[in-house]
């Protein structure tokens, strides 16, 4: 009699009580503990079981595996984590997750999973109208993250400009084809270029000014340069929203340029794409509809667990061009039906229902929900800024998104100043922010990436800071 995987009704009943129970405590309780763990490889190795000769009773292995995340973890969903744009997880995504791991869609084919597939297709129809484009042509498809999408958009990118690019590859391209971004781009677009064979010098990371966005001008001027010895202008990558500092580059400007060059112009809006959900600040993403393509991470400013990202392009073939193979062995169910099987538009194969996160939260909390909260969100990200400047630190940046990169006068000549003081208040357990490099002054950067925080644990957060320095 082999093993049973289901385990006894009886027992699933103890084993989701427990487990419950302790995932309750630390959501409902996440403030109370120290925001990040101490960092000791050899004690997590040693804590670890290295061997799995008998099986462990159930609340023994959870128990384990619960305490081994409570000690040994940067708690991101902790109202003093000021971090890398990783949120709490709103109680949905947190639902919708483990609905999505019970009945194990499989989207690669859409004859088997119709619902969750539909899902997926309309939620890329919504986001794409929200962003401003026309319904009938909004195509895209979930990824795992803003880096499979962004890598994503190199793929389309590359297919819409070389027709021959799927069959002859880059060499297809005679001369090397190129994309431009600014310095303060994701470093996800370097992976994409090394993965699309573009590799590190077929990417123009171009210097920005003074607020940290890319001057068209520099673009326009290295393009000439680049045609000139023979290279091939491609793409162009705009961030709304930049990781560091939360610049948003000349949107209208560059698409200017994308159009006069022939360049496919992609928007990487993984974090600020989420100020369209709120009517008081999507101005900032007015230029948007202009972008052939947008990334969007769903598990950034949507508050839902990671895993949830979109690309979204306004050309609804290119994602066929770029990715359709066909495989005897797939399911040929809806061969006669209006339909797309996700395997044959995206990188991914097996896909899990991601989205089902992003409808869950949208059908129990609403727009207005989201709102409700990005609104609020900006709002601490003020206090923090105004509260930071009342006791006399300086602001880097000047973003109306909730990111303040700040520092003391002494920073300027004191490179170790800014680590050194994060790794004490790290080290405090009661906040965590890191450390960002601007016009050569090493920074301290804090984020409102937590629906929770309140203008009370950002103004403990800068007492803090004032007591260390
Ligand atoms: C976070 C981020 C990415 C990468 O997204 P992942 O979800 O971490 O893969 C890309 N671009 C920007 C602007 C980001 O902030």
């Amino acid at each position: 009699m082999p093993m049973n995987f289901d385990f006894s009704e009886e027992s699933r009943r103890e084993i989701w009580s427990f487990l419950h129970q302790q995932l309750e405590a630390y959501y409902a309780h996440t403030a109370d503990r120290p925001v990040a763990p101490p960092l000791e490889p050899a004690a997590i190795r040693n804590y670890l079981h290295t061997s799995f000769q008998q099986a462990l009773p159930a609340e023994q292995a959870l128990r384990h595996v619960l305490d081994g995340l409570d000690r040994y973890l940067v708690h991101t969903p902790h109202p003093n984590y000021y971090g890398l744009f990783n949120p709490r997880a709103a109680f949905p995504g947190i639902l919708a997750d483990t609905i999505t791991a019970t009945y194990n869609p499989q989207m690669a084919a859409w004859s088997h999973a119709p619902f969750a597939v539909e899902v997926e297709n309309l939620l890329v129809q919504t986001f794409g109208t929200r962003f401003g484009w026309q319904k009938e042509s909004c195509d895209g498809v979930f990824t795992s993250g803003g880096a499979e999408a962004n890598l994503t958009a190199v793929q389309t990118a590359l297919n819409h400009v070389f027709p021959h690019y799927a069959s002859k590859g880059i060499r297809g391209a005679e001369g090397q084809p190129v994309l431009y971004c600014s310095a303060e781009s994701h470093h996800s677009l370097l992976k994409a270029a090394r993965v699309s064979g573009l590799g590190l010098e077929g990417v123009r990371a171009l210097p920005v000014n003074e607020r940290l966005e890319l001057m068209p001008e520099q673009v326009e001027a290295q393009l000439e340069q680049d045609l000139q010895q023979g290279k091939r202008p491609f793409m162009l990558a705009a961030t709304m929203g930049t990781t560091g500092a939360g610049a948003f580059d000349p949107l209208g400007r560059l698409a200017a340029l994308a159009k006069k060059w022939g360049l496919w112009l992609h928007a990487d809006a993984a974090y600020g794409g989420a100020l369209a959900l709120s009517p008081q600040h999507q101005y900032l993403l007015q230029d948007l509809h202009l972008a052939d393509s947008i990334t969007f991470d769903a598990h950034k400013w949507m508050s839902l667990p990671m895993g949830t990202s979109m690309y979204l392009t306004r050309h609804p073939r290119i994602l066929d061009a770029s990715f359709r193979t066909t495989a005897d062995y797939m399911p040929k169910e809806a061969s006669q039906l209006d339909i797309t099987d996700p395997f044959t538009h995206s990188i991914q194969w097996s896909r899990r229902f991601n989205g089902l996160k992003v409808y869950l939260a949208l059908l129990m909390l609403g727009w207005e929900g989201y709102r409700e909260v990005i609104e609020q969100q900006i709002r601490v990200g003020q206090c923090l800024k105004d509260e930071l400047q009342k006791s006399g630190w300086l602001l880097y940046n000047d973003t109306p998104l909730p990111i303040a990169c700040f520092g003391k006068p002494h920073f300027a000549q004191n490179e170790g100043a800014a680590l050194a003081l994060s790794q004490q208040l790290i080290q405090s357990g009661q906040a965590w922010i890191s450390v960002y490099r601007i016009g050569g002054i090493n920074s301290l950067r804090a984020c409102i990436t937590n629906y929770a925080t309140t203008e009370a644990h950002v103004r403990e957060t800068v007492a803090l800071l004032n007591s260390l320095v």
